[in-house]
């Protein structure tokens, strides 16, 4: 640990080198198109930002400029569905990686309507729909803004309307997924209603400065290391972290796991949130993706990035 401490001072001119070297690769994947508005984000950007336990942000390259969080924002609506049904969600949700592409629907027949595990999007709209209960959904949409806000001390981040309207819009998959698990019992809302709240938290936009802020709880033990405040106990932190390495990447979390090191979340808007326990939280955006639907060069990045800083959970 004091090592990885010594190298803190490094970590600027780390960053800085990385950015460059990414901003001159060719190789930067796809964007997503399948929703529309994603579709006309520059490939050309790159961001990295890691936020430290002493409230410090380093940071390089576009890493202030606001993108789609997407995926990465069901970290934090299962973060506050647990606070709120604690361990009665794994009644409707599971714990296991799929081995599947995120917006997959095989299992779900054989599984009876529960999906394998909360950051698929079948399992993301039962944690909507947990959200959902006793509210409108413009008030769990609310909750989950607020929320995040909370996280990082930081009101401008904002939803990206046009962003949501464009995956309703075209969200046949997404509305499949829900209206099916509806069919099983596993919905207790339309399907309108709780991809209303889905389509809203995936399209919360903010940028990798802001992310790394949002997401370092889960590097503290379950706490606001600079204010000092429990945001979740240190055992619902791990678990998370847990859920994280081993389903963050959908079909592609063996290979982040082996190739990283670290628990991550990938987004479709390029987005990557990575937790390094007692260290730091990292995020990345480079709004290219690989075949999975993970950021390419985000990926690479964050593999340099853990390799150059001795950074993985799997050694000291
Ligand atoms: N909103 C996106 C969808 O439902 C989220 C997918 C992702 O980021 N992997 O398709």
């Amino acid at each position: 640990m004091e090592a990885t401490l010594l190298q803190h001072p490094a970590l600027e001119s780390v960053l800085s080198d990385l950015a460059a070297e990414m901003a001159v690769r060719t190789d930067r994947g796809a964007v997503a198109t399948y929703i529309p508005q994603l579709g006309k984000v520059d490939p050309a950007k790159f961001g990295i930002a890691v936020a430290l336990e002493d409230g410090r942000v380093i940071s390089a390259g576009d890493a202030d400029e606001p993108f789609s969080i997407q995926s990465v924002s069901k970290v934090f609506t299962l973060t506050l569905a647990l606070g709120k049904v604690g361990d009665a969600l794994w009644k409707r949700v599971g714990r296991e990686p799929s081995g599947n592409p995120f917006n997959s629907i095989v299992q779900l027949e054989q599984e009876r309507g529960i999906p394998r595990n909360p950051f698929i999007n079948a399992g993301a709209i039962v944690v909507s729909d947990v959200l959902l209960a006793g509210h409108e959904p413009r008030e769990a949409i609310g909750e989950i803004l607020r929320f995040i806000q909370f996280l990082a001390d930081d009101d401008t981040i904002y939803i990206d309307r046009d962003v949501a309207a464009s995956e309703r819009a075209t969200g046949f998959r997404n509305f499949a997924l829900a209206n099916y698990m509806r069919s099983f019992g596993n919905l207790d809302h339309a399907a309108e209603l709780a991809l209303g709240v889905y389509f809203h938290h995936c399209a919360i936009a903010m940028s990798c400065r802001q992310l790394a802020l949002v997401g370092r709880f889960l590097a503290f033990d379950g706490r606001n290391p600079v204010a000092g405040h429990s945001v979740v106990s240190p055992g619902r932190a791990r678990r998370i972290n847990a859920l994280m390495l081993t389903c963050g990447h959908y079909d592609g979390s063996g290979d982040f796991a082996f190739r990283v090191g670290i628990p991550g979340k990938s987004g479709v808007g390029g987005g990557i949130l990575g937790i390094v326990p007692g260290v730091g939280s990292l995020s990345v955006w480079s709004p290219g993706l690989n075949a999975n639907g993970n950021s390419h060069l985000g990926s690479i990045a964050l593999e340099k990035l853990a390799r150059t800083m001795g950074w993985s959970i799997f050694s000291p």
